[in-house]
């Protein structure tokens, strides 16, 4: 109705009226009213300002408020919003060289979707046409969207919406190394551990019915699990014995987030398939996709890809997605996030050394956890499993918040991944907002 002007009362009133929100009980919910956002920061209606220390979903790597990302998209609209998935288009045609260009060298195709969900089912699709296998292996420690496929493929409590799971879907435990009860000597002895026991659990499952391995490269949402040297070179090699497809997920840590393109190429591995999402766009317009190796794609040019999207390479998002690369180019945001990721490990370090709560910090680039406990010693996390009755996580996030601090928590970990634009004193004087509030979590656990 535009004759109803929207003050910040009427905004939530209408939102908590006819607004679903996800993962959410509706109720209690009290939304902030953003009226803008710049760079590192958004505003709320009353002008407080935020550091937006998660990216939004760990998607906006670029910032917002881009001026080169919404002319593409302006000149886009105008020109040619839509045209079906089977013409050719010259955003689609550069969008998709480009992807292959900045992909590990054995990557000849992409296929384009929505978001990071539909990328994850088109990826299963395909591995299972390819392979003419139909099971998946998957970590538990996952999160690879909240569609019915996509979230059978996670193995963290949002699977538990499509209990009892597709048959099929398996899942295995992901080297976390911190929690593990087993003290390793070295990061390689680690890696073995983990892939021994994989290997033992495919073989009990009939390797030969194996078609995708997938994993996050560095599991993201689920406490930025960085793997152990050695596990994604063994990955690799398991795949090779036994004909099965790697799959990476790097919806959350592609283009950038790592300090490299993907973050496959942090130890130099090659899986046969990627799917992104995320930071090929940064928000701007929707868009992910699934990047297939040259021997997948050639499969394809007799057999009939079974896989299709009315919004399948959308021109506006494609138009974003060329202006985002370039953006990442010409301002150099890959290396930035390799140097400024150097910065955040080495004040995480210190925060982990001061506050008596923060029982393991992990980064790599500009993505980073800070895993929070009741006991350095005994390594009791701060809340329980999947509970959380006195709410202390979202306590600790509203304080964060209140202090211009904007990020999200998972079980006892928080993230903190900003913008691959953020200068060393910015991110500086945000940790220092983090700071503050870990001595009330310092006190918290004293009491
Ligand atoms: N895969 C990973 C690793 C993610 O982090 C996410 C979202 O957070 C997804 C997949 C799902 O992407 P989307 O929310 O765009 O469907």
């Amino acid at each position: 109705d535009n004759e109803i002007v929207m003050d910040e009362d009427n905004i939530r009133e209408y939102d908590k009226r006819y607004n679903l929100h996800s993962w959410s009980a509706q109720k209690n919910l009290n939304p902030l009213v953003i009226t803008k956002a710049e760079g590192i920061y958004f505003w709320d209606i009353n002008g407080k300002r935020y550091f937006d220390m998660s990216s939004q979903l760990v998607n906006v790597n670029v910032g917002h408020g881009n001026k080169e990302i919404i002319k593409a998209i302006k000149e886009q609209a105008e020109r040619l919003p839509f045209i079906g998935p089977s013409y050719a288009v010259d955003v689609r045609s550069r969008l998709a060289a480009k992807v292959i260009e900045k992909a590990p060298d054995n990557m000849g195709k992409v296929f384009f979707t929505l978001g990071g969900a539909d990328a994850n089912e088109n990826a299963i699709k395909i591995a299972r046409m390819f392979t003419g296998r139909q099971k998946i292996f998957s970590r538990y420690r996952s999160y690879h969207g909240a569609s019915f496929g996509a979230a059978n493929l996670s193995g963290e409590p949002r699977r538990y919406t499509c209990e009892p799971g597709l048959t099929g879907f398996i899942k295995f435990f992901d080297p976390y190394i911190y929690r593990e009860k087993i003290e390793f000597k070295s990061e390689e002895e680690a890696s073995r551990y983990y892939l021994n026991k994989l290997k033992e659990q495919i073989i009990y499952e009939g390797a030969d019915n194996v078609a995708a391995i997938f994993l996050e490269t560095v599991t993201g949402s689920n406490g930025v699990i960085i793997p152990p040297k050695g596990y994604l070179q063994g990955i690799r090699d398991i795949c090779d014995e036994f004909g099965i497809l790697m799959v990476c997920d790097e919806v959350m840590t592609g283009w950038g987030r790592t300090g490299e393109w993907f973050a496959c190429d942090n130890w130099n591995v090659k899986p046969d398939i990627i799917t992104f999402a995320k930071g090929i766009t940064c928000g701007y317009e929707p868009l992910g996709g699934v990047i297939v190796d040259k021997k997948i794609a050639e499969y394809f040019d007799d057999n009939v890809l079974m896989c299709g999207l009315t919004y399948n390479a959308h021109p506006i998002g494609c138009a974003a997605g060329c202006a985002t690369i370039d953006v990442y180019e010409k301002e150099g945001l890959i290396e930035n996030s390799k140097k400024m990721g150097k910065v955040l490990g080495a004040e995480l370090e210190k925060l982990k050394e001061k506050h008596a709560c923060v029982g393991d910090v992990r980064y790599i680039g500009l993505f980073s956890a800070v895993e929070l406990v009741k006991h350095k010693g005994t390594k009791e996390p701060l809340v329980p499993y999947g509970k959380d009755p006195e709410k202390i996580m979202p306590r600790i996030i509203d304080k964060l918040r209140e202090r211009g601090f904007s990020t999200y928590s998972h079980e006892n970990c928080i993230l903190v991944a900003p913008p691959l634009i953020i200068k060393e004193e910015e991110l500086k004087e945000a940790l220092s907002i983090l700071d503050e509030v870990l001595d009330f979590v310092d006190e918290y656990i004293e009491k």
